[in-house]
């Protein structure tokens, strides 16, 4: 597989380069062209499990760049939990992707890519420390996703008291290979001491160290297999005569770029809506051809709060004009409907959802089902799947304020619950973290 920078097209490196170094240097993203996928995938679609089309669309993607084998028995073990559909009506679906260890669709991207960066490291006999600041999410998939890989050391560094309580014991219980680093500061804190660290040439000459940076390309790939695994599941009937909608509620902007790759891949999707909060960056480049970063806002639908999305530079690659009549912008704008939703609409939309179906959603997919709503007013033979990001529990305090009722944790969950949180305290302070990190991993060099 040959990728190129987002920055400049004449820039190309290997697969492997590009996991395990995650950014070019130029600041650029990392991406390839995609070719649609072979007719003998197609015949053998329907009957093939989530694993194997995985596989499949993997080794279409890769070229040969990790053996059959190999990358067969990767992505088995990296795709062990299922991704099920569940239908609130005969037009409207969720897409499940709350299975796996963490309870958010970020397991797919980092199970995946720690197995692959596992593969690349071989048996380097020096570990290769991940560093993630988290404010929620990413950290808790990280830590799952590499926790016991062996070769691999994961520092999370969050800020503390601004996660949820079981957010927090996600990153700090599992122990082992998992080391958890509570700031006494903010997210932008924790992420300004990972860049010094990674900028620090003595520290890299002592110790050998990674990102789990959201935009590594071996994130993003395993985030389309679950398109074409819920489009297996439509019925003949549906995708014949109704126009398949995915509505991506999103921040970072990563799983909707998935979805557009699976669409370039060939799976049949009529159109994609972009679900934001108020941090409405991308609906506003929709509706003006203008993008302007701005600072994120804090809502309810927290891992959206984002004021400049990582992968947006990716959809405009996609999407690149090379013609007059018809700008990038254009193009865009025909496969990508944006809606933001406000706080309200958001606890609405969530209430609705349990009143009129008896389900709950979490506040990220009902920015979705309130997207959705809004689209069918206008388009009324869309069949809507919303991709539920998370299970509801991980943001049990507003959900059960917003259901004013309480809600069942998953028993994987609920077992972290009672395992004793280990931390090390710390401020913000660069030498205080490269002290931590240089007794922590240089003695078992
Ligand atoms: C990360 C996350 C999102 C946003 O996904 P992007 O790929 O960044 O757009 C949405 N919902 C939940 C629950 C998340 O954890």
């Amino acid at each position: 597989m040959k990728l190129y920078s987002t920055k400049n097209k004449a820039f190309v490196v290997n697969l492997e380069r590009a996991i395990m170094e995650g950014l070019p240097p130029d600041n650029g993203l990392y991406m390839s062209k995609i070719k649609p996928l072979p007719l003998t995938f197609w015949e053998k679609f329907e009957e093939n499990s989530f694993q194997e089309n995985s596989f499949q669309i993997a080794k279409h993607l890769f070229e040969g760049s990790i053996s059959d084998e190999k990358l067969a028995e990767i992505t088995y073990d990296a795709i062990n939990f299922p991704a099920p559909n569940y239908l609130l009506n005969d037009e409207i679906a969720t897409l499940e992707l709350f299975h796996g260890p963490s309870l958010a669709f970020k397991d797919f991207g980092a199970r995946f890519m720690s197995r692959i960066m596992q593969y690349y490291n071989g048996d380097n006999n020096q570990e290769l420390i991940i560093l993630v600041a988290t404010s929620g999410d990413t950290g808790g998939a990280v830590a799952f996703g590499f926790h016991h890989v062996p070769g691999f050391s994961v520092v999370i560094l969050y800020p503390k008291g601004k996660v949820s309580e079981l957010q927090e014991k996600q990153l700090t219980t599992l122990g082992g290979n998992v080391h958890a680093l509570e700031i006494n500061g903010t997210f932008d804190d924790c992420q300004a001491l990972v860049k010094e660290a990674f900028l620090d040439k003595d520290l890299n000459t002592q110790l050998r160290l990674s990102s789990a940076n959201s935009i590594n390309i071996a994130r993003l790939i395993p985030q389309s297999f679950y398109y074409f695994e819920s489009y297996r599941q439509i019925s003949k009937n549906i995708r014949k005569t109704k126009d398949i909608t995915y509505v991506v509620p999103s921040g970072n902007f990563g799983n909707i770029t998935a979805g557009l790759m699976a669409k370039k891949l060939g799976l049949p999707i009529y159109h994609f809506i972009a679900a934001t909060n108020v941090n409405k960056v991308v609906p506003d480049y929709l509706s003006t051809g203008e993008y302007e970063a701005k600072p994120a806002v804090r809502t309810l639908s927290n891992a959206m709060d984002v004021g400049n999305p990582s992968n947006f530079p990716r959809i405009l690659d996609l999407f690149e004009s090379n013609s007059k009549e018809c700008s990038t912008w254009n193009n865009v704008k025909n496969e990508i409907t944006g809606i933001a939703v406000d706080d309200t609409q958001t606890e609405n939309a969530l209430k609705e959802v349990y009143q009129n179906y008896n389900y709950i959603i979490d506040p990220h997919a009902a920015v979705g089902y309130y997207a959705l709503k809004k689209y069918m007013e206008s388009h009324a033979n869309t069949y809507g799947i919303i991709l539920e990001t998370a299970h509801s529990s991980k943001f049990k305090p507003d959900v059960e304020r917003i259901l004013r009722r309480t809600i069942n944790v998953p028993e994987r969950l609920a077992i972290l619950a009672n395992k004793e949180k280990v931390s090390i305290e710390m401020e913000v302070n660069y030498e205080h973290f490269k002290n931590q990190l240089l007794s922590k991993f240089l003695i078992k060099k």
